[in-house]
Formats: structure tokens, C-alpha cells, sequence
């Protein structure tokens, strides 16, 4: 991924999205930012124990960073997608805002222009798709639930029934998520994983000895989401997917299991330039 420095943040960027012409994306790292600590510094969530006054200032960096106003669907950890667009083409940018506060869905996607699809991670994978022959874009929301639903597959789905987008054309990124080095899973958290083929042919569980000495089992939700998109038809060479597990890279992610003291989210935005 590509590092970028600004104003009071620090981002990175998937190689294939960010060669998109009039694309916007960004993965925040908690570095920059006003919140303390424990939540220092980048923190978007308002709901999770920080001052949520220097988690809206933080929304507000990401927002200038990348020149779009942010727009966020209530995550319910389930699998469901809205569409994000005007009723009128005149509607208010803040009715469009409010409408889409109460919608509730785990992915958006939107041919409108001008709006960045964002939502605050700490062990779920964001994943981002860009349709560049349709001009549509993806940001959907795949911790173990939504891997265990298939929302990537799902997402993809639904970018083609509504703006007749196909897999082998988009371009999707795969962001940090919390990986098997950290993520001990029970055996519902398998079971879940068994009902949809999607998404039990291509989990990513690994057994192995616990610091008891105990077999347990553990998941690795990147892998598990990226590897749903490459069986829903995303090429390989259109696809990028973060190295990091949230759990282990203290420095630039929150994580809330590894880090529930500081349990702050990191900021994920893509967006269609106007
Ligand atoms: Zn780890």
C-alpha cells in the first residue's frame, strides 16, 4: 500500500484504486489526529469511550483530506447493502446524510459523485470496489459476520443488479482486518461459516495450539473476504489486499479485541470526485 502524509493524518492507499482517475479512497491510520489517550490520535468513533467531539474533529480531518463529505449507513454486522442516492436531484446534501444515518446496511454503494462512503474498522475488513465502466463504487463492512454471510459476493451482487456492474472489471481492495496471529474464534463463530458455500469454501481458519497448550482455532477475516471476491469473479490482478493485521500493528489500527482499552476505530473512505 502507498503511505500518504496530511494534514494531521496518516493514510494509505491500495496500488490499483489509487491509479483510478477521479476515485478518492483512503485507509486512516490512527497516527495524527485529537484525540488522547488512550484513543490517540485518529479515532472516528463517537460511541466507543473517546471524547466523541475529537472523534467528529477527526471525521472532519479525513473529510478535507480528501476534499469529500463523509456519508455513513448504521452498520448492523449483517450482510444487507443500500444505495446511496439522491430522491431528487436537488435533494440537500444533509437530507441525502440523514436519510442514509438511518438506513441500515453493512455495504453502501453509489454512482453519486461528490460523497465519500466511510465508516470507522478496528478488526473488521473494509472493502472497497470501484466499477470504472460504471462509475459505481462499493464500501462494505466484513468482520467475521459479514465474511461468514458473504457480504463481499453479496456486494458485488448487488452493484450488478442495480448499475449492471461485472466482477471481472471491478477494481477492490481489501483492507486491514484482524488475521489468524490474533484472532482466536469459537466453534459457533465455524458453524456461522458453514451455511452459505461462499463463504465456507473460502474461509481462512487455522488450527492451532493455544498459549494453554490447548488446539483452538483461528480466523484470518482479510483473507477470508478477499478470497469470497476472487470466487465472485474480481480478478486477481485488479485485486489489493492490506498486509496488516489490526491485532499486531498497534502503531497504526486499532483493534477491539486485541486493544479493548482503547478501543477506538480507524476511518475508511472511498468516494467518487464531483
Ligand atoms: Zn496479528
Amino acid at each position: 500500500m502507498i503511505k500518504r502524509t496530511g494534514n494531521h493524518c496518516v493514510y494509505l492507499l491500495f496500488e490499483r484504486l489509487s491509479q483510478a482517475h477521479g476515485l478518492r479512497h483512503g485507509v486512516f491510520t490512527r497516527q495524527g489526529g485529537h484525540s488522547s489517550p488512550p484513543f490517540d490520535g485518529l479515532n472516528v468513533a463517537t460511541t466507543t469511550g473517546d471524547d466523541p467531539a475529537s472523534a467528529r474533529r477527526n471525521q472532519q480531518v479525513i473529510a478535507s483530506e480528501l476534499g469529500l463529505p463523509l456519508i455513513s449507513a448504521r452498520i448492523a454486522h449483517g450482510c444487507d447493502s443500500c444505495v446511496i442516492e439522491r430522491a431528487t436531484p436537488d435533494e440537500p446534501l444533509e437530507e441525502l446524510r440523514a436519510r442514509t444515518r438511518q438506513t441500515v446496511a453493512d455495504a453502501m454503494i453509489t454512482t453519486e459523485t461528490g460523497l465519500g462512503l466511510f465508516w470507522g474498522f478496528g478488526d473488521c475488513a473494509p472493502i472497497l470496489l470501484y466499477d470504472p465502466h460504471h462509475r459505481a463504487i462499493a464500501l462494505a463492512h466484513g468482520g467475521w459476520r459479514g465474511a461468514a454471510g458473504a457480504i463481499g459476493p453479496r456486494t458485488v451482487d448487488a452493484m450488478r443488479e442495480r448499475f449492471g456492474s461485472r466482477p471481472e472489471e471491478l477494481i477492490a481492495g481489501v483492507g486491514p482486518a484482524i488475521q489468524s496471529c490474533c484472532y482466536q474464534v469459537s466453534d459457533a463463530v465455524y458453524d456461522a461459516f458453514q451455511r452459505d458455500p461462499r463463504a465456507r469454501d473460502n474461509a481462512s481458519f487455522i488450527q492451532r495450539a493455544d498459549e494453554n497448550g490447548a488446539s483452538s482455532l483461528y480466523l484470518d477475516v482479510t483473507e477470508s473476504n478477499a478470497r469470497q471476491l476472487l470466487a465472485a469473479g474480481v480478478r486477481p490482478d485488479h485485486l489489493d489486499i492490506a498486509p496488516h493485521c489490526t491485532g499486531c500493528a498497534a502503531d497504526l489500527f486499532y483493534s477491539h479485541r486485541k486493544r479493548p482499552h482503547a478501543d477506538g476505530r480507524f476511518g475508511v473512505v472511498i468516494g467518487l470526485a464531483g
